[in-house]
């Protein structure tokens, strides 16, 4: 694509500084990295074969392709507020029900990740569901994760923000499950399961650091990657 024909269509003459900065993104993109792996993106252009599904939140600070090291081409992902998957309804099939239908029966994905973090303004709304009054489609969403609010933290906590924290992670950590076991109700999933060409994870990412733990199922525990 000619750099003209971005200027003419996408003018950042009116818009914001962030769209400024994206669009001077896009131009660095195709002169630095699109030109430097023109093959690569070639041989993407007919088609895709990911293996993995990754379920994460919508939240602008995680990168599933920067923290994994992984290319264009290797991920499937639906993202949305909190990484929720919605349990299988047949009279009303949501849209992450398209989404795992399409990766687990067409695209053939070996494994599906759920994948929380730290910090989550979804989960922070589950413990509080006060402040979301003026939010009413936010709120009927995080109703897939009430379930998952940790009322009283497994340790005690040395003060109130402690026991806040401690409340968030392991409410967070709650939801990564709840919604692994509401993944495994779509048929395509359970289907998969059951013959053995599909597994399911649950990650947490910790924006702060950059660590992720997955969920041991044998050992039932939280473990670090
Ligand atoms: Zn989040």
């Amino acid at each position: 694509m000619k750099r003209s024909t971005l200027h003419k269509s996408g003018s950042p003459s009116a818009s914001s500084s962030g769209l400024k900065k994206l669009v001077a993104g896009v131009h660095k993109f195709q002169l630095e990295h699109f030109e430097e792996n023109k093959l690569f993106f070639e041989k993407l252009a007919h088609g895709q074969k990911p293996q993995i599904l990754l379920i994460t939140c919508a939240d602008s600070r995680i990168d599933p392709n920067l923290i994994t090291a992984s290319q264009p081409g290797d991920l499937f992902i639906m993202r949305n507020v909190a990484n929720i998957v919605p349990q299988y309804n047949s009279d009303a099939p949501s849209e992450a029900a398209a989404v795992i239908e399409y990766a687990v029966s067409v695209l053939g994905v070996a494994d599906v990740i759920v994948m929380g973090h730290s910090d989550c303004g979804g989960i922070k709304a589950v413990l509080h569901p006060e402040k979301l009054t003026t939010l009413p489609a936010v709120s009927s969403w995080l109703n897939h994760a009430t379930t998952a609010a940790s009322a009283n933290p497994a340790a005690p906590a040395c003060c109130s923000l402690c026991e806040e924290a401690q409340r968030l992670a392991e409410t967070t950590n709650n939801n990564i499950l709840l919604q692994l076991k509401n993944l495994a109700t779509h048929p395509s999933v359970a289907a998969a399961m059951a013959n053995g060409k599909l597994h399911i994870h649950g990650w947490n990412y910790q924006i702060e650091n950059g660590s992720i733990s997955y969920f041991d199922k044998d050992r039932k525990r939280w473990c670090q990657l």
